[in-house]
């Protein structure tokens, strides 16, 4: 892998500026163009296929519905029958219930009672709904507003037989599962599972299940990570958490990634004393390590460790977050087989004064809403360090605050991504 070289220029001075700074969108295609698509494949229940991504395309084997049938409770009646005017008089010659047709033709001045979904009979092409004839005896009386193939369901009208149905790279949403049962399909191709190796590093971190001692912080990082793979359905692999030792991290990202396609770390990648993960990568694989001009999130760094993808994401809980959104999970999908979606982009008028330095895109935090008006309004969450945990859970999404843009007023209007779209 070589350094993308693609830096900012052209920025006017100020404290954040870093000429060796990657542009967001830069780092991003830089990854996308070198991580691969997995290619294999399983064969699955439907019940079982919730957010998976189909390997192949779909085809129907069956017409949906499979057969012309009835959108109302009513009478089939032939449409030559309707009157030109006032009212004419049908004789009730049988039913067709839902699963149980009327096998026999009508004829000309007869009808059928029918059931919603039910087969119309051969002869009849017209549905009256029953709220719309007057019965008398064992007839019913229908007027001459009624219209020609009225109320009629088509065969195939959902899905023709032979066509594609769903195609290679859709995610499994409950629509899909329902439509695939619709066309009598139990078992589907989807790509295998992608499998993500993390763990996270610092002499300070402590299990959750252990009393903190002095300098000690509870391994949150581990939770937020197992929480958005678990939420795209990877096939996880916890290492815990891994002192800043060389031997040790070392050995964990080999053993890491012999056992999955892709291994994510968090902490360690930055310019401090300890942090010792991006030369590790170096020696044992192939590491580009970008400042990206962001924040939170700037020191990121992406390599390769044997077959598996490596992400070295920064220390900070909402810098975590905001690197894995922004790059590990789009890379991801691209390796899942994902077809790609744009991520949402909504401008809404802020309601606070946000502060910002020019040179860097920002990702802070807030809460957005539909206001009286039905036009979208944002509100900062409170305090934007990226140790400020409680913000990514206050929030509902990000405020994208871009390069160039130095601090706003209230009443500015930004560009939000709606937590939503993320996942
Ligand atoms: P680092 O990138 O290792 O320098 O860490 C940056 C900051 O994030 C430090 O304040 C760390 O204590 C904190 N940090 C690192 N890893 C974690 C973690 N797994 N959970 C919570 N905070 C962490
Ligand atoms: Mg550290």
């Amino acid at each position: 892998m070589t350094t993308n070289t693609k830096i900012i220029k052209d920025i006017s001075c100020s404290d954040s500026f870093d000429p060796e700074s990657l542009l967001v969108d830069n780092a991003l295609e830089k990854i996308l163009s070198i991580v691969k698509e997995i290619k294999d494949e399983v064969q699955i229940e439907i019940k079982e296929s919730l957010g998976r991504i189909l390997s192949k395309n779909v085809t129907a084997k069956i017409n949906v519905p499979g057969h012309t049938n009835s959108a109302m409770d009513g009478y089939a009646i032939r449409s030559y029958d309707i009157p030109s005017a006032k009212f004419t008089t049908l004789k009730i010659a049988g039913t067709s219930w839902a699963g149980k047709p009327f096998n026999k033709k009508i004829s000309s001045g007869e009808c059928i009672r029918i059931m919603t979904g039910a087969a119309l009979p051969e002869g009849s092409d017209t549905v009256v709904m029953q709220e719309r004839v007057k019965i008398e005896k064992n007839s019913i009386i229908i007027d001459a507003k009624n219209q020609a193939k009225q109320n009629v369901r088509y065969a195939g009208e959902d899905i023709k037989k032979g066509n594609i149905v769903l195609k290679e790279r859709k995610k499994i949403s409950p629509a899909e599962m329902g439509l695939l049962a619709s066309i009598g399909v139990k078992k589907i191709h989807v790509k295998r599972k992608i499998k993500v190796s993390f763990f996270s590093t610092g002499d300070e971190l402590a299990d959750v299940d252990k009393p903190l001692q002095k300098g000690q912080i509870y391994n949150s990082n581990r939770y937020t990570l197992y929480g958005m793979l678990k939420k795209i359905n990877a096939e996880i692999t916890d290492f815990g958490n891994i002192p800043d030792n060389k031997n040790k991290i070392k050995d964990t990202l080999i053993e890491a990634s012999k056992a999955s396609d892709v291994v994510i770390t968090s902490g360690g990648v930055s310019v401090g004393d300890a942090d010792y993960v991006k030369d590790i990568v170096n020696e044992i694989g192939e590491v580009n390590f970008w400042k990206v001009a962001m924040k939170p999130g700037r020191p990121l760094a992406f390599g390769k460790i044997n077959n598996a993808c490596f992400f070295g994401l920064p220390g900070n809980p909402v810098s975590v977050m905001v690197t894995f959104y922004m790059f590990v999970q789009p890379a991801l999908f691209k390796m899942m087989g994902q077809e790609a979606a744009n991520t949402l982009r909504l401008q809404a008028r802020c309601l606070d004064h946000l502060r910002k330095r020019p040179g860097r895109v920002e990702f802070q935090r807030g809460v957005m809403s539909l206001n009286d008006k039905n036009l979208y309004e944002v509100s900062k969450t409170g305090p934007q360090g990226s140790g400020i945990l409680t913000s990514m859970s206050e929030a509902n999404c990000f405020i994208v605050l871009s390069l160039d843009v130095e601090s706003t007023k209230p009443g500015d209007m930004v560009t939000v991504i709606p937590f939503t779209s993320l996942i």
